[in-house]
């Protein structure tokens, strides 16, 4: 069943920055994901490289619910694991100290404080003596000394903690996969068949990957107004060398910042998080800035102050979603940390400039019939002080369009696709409403403003700037532009 949004008070906008919680241990019961929802969590992220995979898609179903109960629309990702490698589970939490020896061996086998276990069976013939292998996002760093014949020995260079499945970096130049794995496209006819909204891709280095998964999903799906939104995750150099073919053929974009980091100079992150925000910006992908923005309230009570500025800065740089990870998978309290990340988007966004982002795409929105119309509907509503902007749309592509200009008014997609109004819970400032089906643009466009005003997001006396096609809206481009004066 479809979620519609409740009744509101017209008293602003709300927060517009989206919330990506990640769902584990800590958060994955009906009543843990009923608070991270009251919270305002927009998107429930599954790590389909933690976890069982039938655990993942039984919470879907949970979410669904917790959305439903609650009159929200919440959208879910399933974080498909790609070709990383893992360290196999560590049997308790374990400290590594700095000159300590280590030993790794290939293979599916549970990890101890004296040998780590690695699910990738070329390790010892792909790694040499002097490389360094990072763990867990780099919070312990190794370098090999020895190549034996069952095992590689190491020294800790950087001690550290370690638990679960952590990550393990092998010089990413020589690991011979790529994405999607084979294992990816098995859990992506699970994800497709449970109805996620959005697939994230891990370790894309091309556009062809994201290709890939989607010629697969459409073989499965058919219809591609079904299909999820396929999230590339940005991780390595490579995927920073074809940055652009890798934004153009995605959907929307995730800065994953902890293999970015592990990857990529540290000093480079802040910059290519930027860069990438930019260029997501510019093709209207909506972006997720990811990794260690609360990691202390994974523990603690409150964010550091560094942590408080990062979500802060994201939402300045133009992010459309922050997203938790550990904070909520496996932290005290999951439902707090969202709360927090949501005070602080929702203060930044006091302090961006409503303009940046129109003045750079005044020039550079593109030249298609959408880039036109979404342009000329903001404008029409910053010069007439409207109060919403109504976005009648199938796919969502007008919204998300619309979306990158900022807009201060309301901005209200409707779809008579139920797929759609969930997709749209990643899109900056996008509140999505069910619409029936119309037979005439006409009708759309009075329909789409009966919709806002009983939801509140306009009242008599208001200004609504209207986006509408034509009634085949599966085939038609949105190309009516109206301005309707409330009654
Ligand atoms: C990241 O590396 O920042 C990330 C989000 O990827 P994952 O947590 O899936 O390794």
């Amino acid at each position: 069943m479809l979620a519609t949004a409740p009744p509101r008070l017209r008293l602003g906008v709300g927060r517009r920055t989206r919330i990506v919680a990640t769902i584990g241990p800590a958060s994955s019961s009906p009543e843990q994901l009923a608070a991270l929802v009251d919270a305002g969590m927009d998107v429930a992220r599954l790590g389909f490289a933690h976890g069982s995979p039938e655990d993942h898609l039984a919470c879907v179903r949970r979410v669904r619910h917790a959305a439903e109960r609650a009159g929200r629309v919440v959208g879910v990702l399933a974080d498909l694991p790609g070709p990383k490698v893992r360290a196999g589970a560590f049997v308790r939490p374990v400290t590594l100290v700095e000159g300590g020896a280590l030993r790794l061996v290939a293979g599916d086998l549970p990890s101890h404080e004296r040998t780590v276990a690695v699910d990738y069976p070329d390790l010892l013939a792909d790694i040499e003596a002097g490389d360094r292998v990072a763990l867990g996002d780099g919070a312990v760093v190794l370098r090999v000394e020895e190549i034996r014949a069952d095992s590689a020995m190491t020294v800790v260079v950087n001690g550290g903690a370690l638990q679960g499945r952590p990550g393990v970096h092998l010089p990413s130049g020589r690991l011979g996969v790529s994405a999607p794995t084979a294992a990816d496209l098995v859990l992506l006819e699970g994800c497709l068949a449970a109805g996620v909204d959005m697939v994230a891709i891990s370790f894309v280095r091309r556009g062809s990957d994201v290709a890939r998964l989607r010629a697969a999903a459409q073989a499965v799906v058919g219809d591609d107004a079904d299909l999820p939104l396929l999230v590339a995750k940005i991780e390595t150099p490579v995927a920073i060398e074809h940055l652009d073919e890798i934004v153009e053929e995605a959907d929307a974009v995730m800065v994953a910042r902890g293999d970015l980091g592990t990857e990529c100079p540290l000093e480079d992150v802040p910059h290519l998080q930027k860069r990438i925000v930019r260029a997501c910006m510019l093709r209207a992908r909506p972006v997720i800035t990811a990794t260690q923005m609360l990691e202390s309230m994974t523990h603690s009570a409150t964010p550091t102050r560094a942590e408080a500025s990062d979500v802060a800065n994201a939402v300045l740089d133009g992010t459309d979603a922050v997203m938790l990870s550990g904070e909520t998978a496996v932290g005290h309290d999951p439902a707090g940390a969202v709360r927090t990340m949501a005070r602080i988007a929702e203060r930044a966004e006091r302090e961006a400039d409503d303009l940046h982002w129109a003045h750079l795409l005044d020039e550079r929105a593109g030249s298609g019939i959408t880039e036109a119309i979404t342009h000329a509907a903001w404008r029409a509503a910053r010069d007439t002080g409207a109060t919403a902007i109504l976005c009648c749309t199938w796919s969502g592509n007008t919204v998300r369009a619309l979306s990158r200009f900022r807009p201060t008014a309301h901005l209200v997609g409707l779809s008579p696709n139920p797929c759609t109004v969930r997709r749209l819970a990643l899109c900056w400032g996008a509140e999505a409403m069910a619409l029936g089906e119309h037979t005439s643009a006409e009708a759309m466009v009075d329909a789409a403003v009966d919709a806002a005003r009983d939801a509140g997001y306009v009242a008599a006396g208001d200004v609504a700037v209207v986006l509408a096609g034509g009634p085949h809206q599966r085939d038609s481009v949105t190309d009516v532009l109206r301005l309707v004066h409330v009654h």
